[in-house]
Formats: structure tokens, C-alpha cells, sequence
């Protein structure tokens, strides 16, 4: 089973670069790189996604 991983920049799904023993993530969208201590696993991604949401409800 794959692991999906997201940009913490644009949230956008990263592509899975595997490599001689490391494994590299890159972002489509914004043409980099992400260190693997940056990528953000899913359901980290909905919890953010959940924090802007009540953020936007609580400040109108
Ligand atoms: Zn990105």
C-alpha cells in the first residue's frame, strides 16, 4: 500500500520519487522538491483543512 503524501506549501498531492534506497517528493504544482520532513500525510492535511474552516466560521 502506497502512502499519499501532500505539498505543505499548496496542499497538492506529491509524486513519489524512489530512488538507489531514499525516497524523494515532489510537488507538480509548485516544481520543487519537498524534504520528507515537510510532506504532510493525509489526515494531517484534513485537519488543517478543518482549522481554516472554523477559523473562516468563528471571524464572520
Ligand atoms: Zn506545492
Amino acid at each position: 500500500m502506497n502512502d499519499v503524501f501532500y505539498c505543505p506549501d499548496c496542499s497538492s498531492k506529491l509524486e513519489v520519487i524512489s530512488g538507489c534506497g531514499s525516497t524523494s517528493y515532489f510537488c507538480n504544482k509548485c516544481k520543487k522538491l519537498i524534504s520528507k520532513t515537510k510532506i504532510v500525510p493525509h489526515e494531517q492535511l484534513v485537519t488543517k483543512i478543518d482549522e481554516k474552516a472554523v477559523k473562516k466560521l468563528s471571524s464572520e
